[in-house]
């Protein structure tokens, strides 16, 4: 199975085969055409297995170019080093796209990150905290989400931001496409499982 296999656009071809990425790795063959088909995924698989990619390519496939002001993928991580790599990611494949990222967290004033959200945004890449502050003070539409990932649920867990999850459960859109990745499969993390996916297919690397 080859990246052409999985229908993606030229733009994004482009920038993979610019990645130097050649063959999908286990986890990206497993769960890409499971995304793009619009399923729910748990995806268990370590750092290193080439998760990133594995849900940033579908969705980029899915949002094709940019469009209105307000974000349609939101993408949660537990800490900022998780989401300024992910929005790395983004950035790398999204780079023949016109599709804007934002990365969201804790730490420092929001004022740039406002800015940045005034600009219009197609996918925020947040910690849970930052997204919830900036959301209760009105600076984030959630209405168009479509897309919903949690990276490193475990670590999430680990980190005590179940409340935080829930609450940003509250405030997204019913019917959208949820992914959640984890290292590990604990108590916690199937319990959050069941409150955020719909019939997910599992995958595990
Ligand atoms: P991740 O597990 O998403 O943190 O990715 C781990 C590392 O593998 C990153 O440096 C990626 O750029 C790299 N990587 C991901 N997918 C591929 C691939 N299909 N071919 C080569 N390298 C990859």
């Amino acid at each position: 199975i080859s990246f052409e296999d999985f229908k993606l656009n030229k733009q994004i071809l482009n920038a993979v085969a610019d990645a130097g990425y050649t063959l999908p790795t286990p986890i990206q063959e497993k769960a890409i055409m499971p995304i793009l088909s619009g399923q729910d995924i748990m995806g268990i698989a370590q750092t290193g297995t080439g998760k990133t990619a594995a849900f940033v390519l579908p969705i980029l496939m899915k949002l094709k170019f940019a469009q209105g002001n307000d974000a349609r993928a939101l993408i949660i991580a537990p800490t900022r080093e998780l989401a300024m790599q992910i929005e790395e990611n983004v950035k790398t494949f999204a780079k023949y796209t016109d599709l804007r990222t934002v990365v969201l967290f804790g730490g420092l004033g929001p004022k740039t990150q406002i800015a940045e959200l005034k600009k219009g945004v197609d996918i925020i890449i947040s910690t849970p905290g930052r997204f919830l502050d900036l959301y209760l003070e009105g600076n984030i539409n959630t209405q168009f989400l479509k897309f919903l990932v949690m990276d490193e649920a475990d670590k999430m867990m680990d980190m005590g931001f179940i409340g935080s999850i829930h609450r940003i459960l509250e405030v997204v859109p019913r019917k959208r496409q949820n992914l959640l990745f984890s290292a590990t499969m604990s108590e916690l993390v199937h319990k959050i499982s069941g409150d955020f996916l719909k019939h997910p297919t599992v995958i595990e690397v």
